[in-house]
């Protein structure tokens, strides 16, 4: 190995649902010393411009290619920062970048790498709604760009009679309405009428906005790309407050409920 070759770093870092206060001390850190800052356009905009850090924006569909450019970056000897919403290791870069190195050179594997998580869609909404991940719950993403339809039906199906709390990420697009309507139908088949559904769009952000309901009223047309999408187990409930709202909870023992 040539001795003299100077190898910069990549920190995959994770900014959270929105707002900055949802972001870690530890990520915070992570982006003030970083020379190049890799990422889909949004988060990248997220992080305020400043002086000897060079910004690269790019769209959604390239996350190999992004992982791939931070790669030869970090061979330069930049310390290269991708930026993910939510957490990072969920449904985001930091698989992108291991899957690149996995199929890259032997000197990729020479760079340091440090994951820097962050507070995730789920996590953010959790918090927002009372507890519904209070008990055994799933993370499933309806995204089909990268796992065909059978494959997700096949898992949401599991979830369903696995009595698991299913937090849906990705649950529609432009380019796939139908995904979540063809997922509240194979659900609806399995869980029981009454299920606790929420639809939580825009976790943390100004435009946030809950709406909670059941499996057998809930309208799937108002859920886009910005919803993270939760299903209660049997044993998720609500707890109706005086002023109309409503908290919901799954309940950490199972089988005890009222
Ligand atoms: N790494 C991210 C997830 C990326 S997948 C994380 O850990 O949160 C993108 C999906 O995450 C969106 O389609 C949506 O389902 C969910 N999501 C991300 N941010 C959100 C937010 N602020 N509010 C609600 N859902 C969000």
């Amino acid at each position: 190995m040539n001795m003299s070759y100077h190898r910069g770093e990549i920190r995959v870092i994770g900014l959270g649902p929105g707002d900055h206060r949802f972001m870690t001390h530890d990520a915070d850190l992570a982006l003030a010393d970083a020379t190049d800052l890799i990422g889909y356009i949004p988060y990248v905009e997220r992080i305020p411009p400043r002086a000897g850090l060079i910004r690269h924006a790019t769209d959604n569909r390239v996350e190999l290619d992004r992982a791939r450019h931070a790669l030869d970056l970090a061979h330069q000897g930049k310390v290269v920062a991708i930026v993910s919403g939510g957490d990072p290791g969920v449904f985001a870069m930091a698989a992108a970048l291991f899957e690149a190195i996995d199929h890259g050179t032997p000197e990729d594997r020479l760079i340091p790498i440090n994951i820097h998580p962050g507070i995730s869609a789920m996590n953010a909404a959790a918090a927002k709604l009372g507890a519904p991940l209070g008990h055994d719950f799933c993370a499933i993403s309806l995204s089909d760009n990268l796992k065909p339809w059978d494959v997700i039906a096949r898992r949401l199906k599991a979830a369903a009679e696995g009595d698991f709390v299913i937090a849906l990420y990705n649950p529609a697009s432009k380019a796939r309405p139908q995904s979540i309507f063809d997922a509240f139908k194979l659900l609806r088949d399995i869980k029981a009428p009454s299920t606790p559904v929420a639809f939580a769009r825009a976790v943390g952000r100004h435009d946030e906005k809950h709406t909670l309901t059941t499996l057998a009223e809930a309208d799937p047309s108002i859920v886009d790309m910005a919803t993270l999408v939760m299903i209660g187990s049997s044993e998720t409930r609500f707890i109706d407050k005086p002023d109309g709202t409503r908290w919901l909870y799954t309940p950490r023992s199972y089988g005890a409920r009222p």
